[in-house]
């Protein structure tokens, strides 16, 4: 089927044949060929280039082009036109719906949303951003965030720009609101930055955090009268009770070690300072391996290699009680006979101590749950050996005050290494060089 332009052309040129032959006619009747065909030429272009001026004007206003209800060319033309524009602004329409619809979605939302730019600036914002960050539109669009959330956590870690969340951070609004952010790139390095209320959840922890603390602190007092007591009674006092007097210490002293160790976890999970002290790594290697040799009296070969020669800024006493978990662990979970490598390794990127077994090994579905708290492989080697189920929990913790963390690589029947990764922020250069620059 011939398309509307074809059509339109085909009936220009019929038009254009036809007035062509009055032409040639008239000009014939006249005997004025050559004059005739000149009119008709200069009649035939001045409509041409008229037609063409119109069409112009009417695409350069801003008005929508006509209708027309010719059935030349031009008229094609200008309809198709017509067609193209309408075409176009019913595409917008429906964009800027979306739009309006995405907006409004983004609006009704609890969470704080605010769009920055390339420059980090405030594009765009809803209204939970003006309760949640104290946002005021119109005056703070274009604005950086950085100076109206005045806090130098959170400017740091827009620098960052890191896909991390930034916890716990206080509404500029209101010191008690505690905000969760996230920054979400998108497009060409734009981001969107969403800040949550996480009050009522950090309000529900701090509950179960003093919960623990409490119920540990209360049970410490009554375990030690008891402990006390039962270390009173003499074995040879009630020798028909020993076996039962010897359990009941056992028991007695776990219970302790599990209170003492709740009570170290409270600590840390509510300590936000640290006091940061220099430990030298030499002389540490060289406690845990005293504390590895007196706990596996002599049945096991410790060595220690010191292969780095930073030091660690912390705090000394719990990094001890960390690392010292770890060696107590290698002891309890190796058989009489194998080894034990005590291992620092250090440069200016980072630091790594590690304690690596030739022990029974730990099964890979439970490595990623070894640190919840009470976790263990087997309850009951775990019993006997003295455990908790607390140690790499209390190990954990440490290392996250010192914004390190733990890796656990064990296989079954071969061994296990658990390293403690350190960033370079808690290293120091060896005393003796700070000494002697
Ligand atoms: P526990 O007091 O039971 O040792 P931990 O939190 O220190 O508690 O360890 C959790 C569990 O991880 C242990 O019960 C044990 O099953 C496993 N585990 C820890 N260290 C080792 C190791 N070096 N070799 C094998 N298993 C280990």
């Amino acid at each position: 089927m011939p398309s509307r332009l074809s059509r339109a052309w085909r009936s220009s040129a019929w038009r254009m044949g036809a007035l062509f032959l009055v032409a040639v006619a008239a000009g014939a009747w006249l005997h004025a060929l050559l004059e005739s065909l000149l009119v008709f030429a200069t009649a035939a272009l001045a409509i041409g280039l008229f037609r063409l001026l119109r069409f112009g004007e009417l695409l350069t206003s801003r008005r929508r082009v006509p209708a027309s209800n010719g059935h030349g060319v031009w008229d094609e033309i200008q309809n198709l036109v017509r067609r193209r524009q309408r075409a176009a602004s019913d595409d917008k329409r429906r964009l800027l719906r979306q739009l309006h619809a995405f907006r409004d979605a983004a609006a009704a939302m609890p969470d704080a949303v605010v769009a920055l730019d390339l420059d980090r600036r405030i594009q765009w914002f809803n209204s939970a951003a003006g309760q949640l960050l104290g946002l005021k539109y119109p005056q703070d669009i274009g604005g950086h965030l950085t100076n109206l959330v005045r806090a130098p956590r959170f400017a740091d870690w827009l620098r960052l720009d890191t896909v991390d969340a930034l916890a716990d951070l206080a509404s500029p609004v209101d010191e008690a609101v505690r905000l969760n952010v996230r920054l979400i790139r998108y497009a060409e390095n734009r981001a969107l930055l969403v800040a949550r209320d996480v009050s009522p959840l950090m309000r529900l922890e701090q509950v179960r955090r003093d919960f623990v603390a409490n119920v540990s602190h209360e049970l410490r007092t009554p375990l030690t009268v008891v402990h006390g007591y039962l270390d009173m009674i003499e074995p040879d006092q009630f020798p028909e009770y020993e076996p039962i007097l010897h359990e009941l210490r056992i028991q007695s002293r776990r219970m302790t070690q599990i209170v003492e160790d709740l009570l170290t976890l409270s600590r840390l999970e509510a300590q936000n300072e640290l006091l940061l002290e220099r430990i030298s790594l030499r002389s540490l290697l060289e406690a845990l391996r005293r504390e590895a040799t007196a706990l596996s009296h002599g049945q096991h070969e410790i060595i220690t290699e010191l292969l780095g020669p930073h030091d660690l800024s912390g705090s000394a006493k719990d990094l001890h009680s960390a690392f010292s978990n770890l060696v107590t662990n290698a002891v309890r979970y190796t058989p009489a006979g194998g080894r034990i490598t005590l291992r620092w390794e250090s440069d200016s990127g980072g630091a790594r101590l590690s304690v690596t077994d030739t022990g029974q090994g730990i099964p890979s579905q439970h490595i990623p749950r070894l640190t919840e708290r009470f976790y263990r492989v087997s309850t009951s080697r775990s019993r006997e050996s003295g455990g908790t189920g607390l140690g790499l929990s209390i190990v954990k913790h440490v290392l996250q005050i010192h914004h390190a963390h733990l890796d656990i690589r064990s296989e079954p029947n071969i061994g296990s290494t658990f390293t403690c990764v350190f960033d370079a922020r808690h290293l120091l250069e060896p005393a003796s060089l700070v000494a002697s620059s």
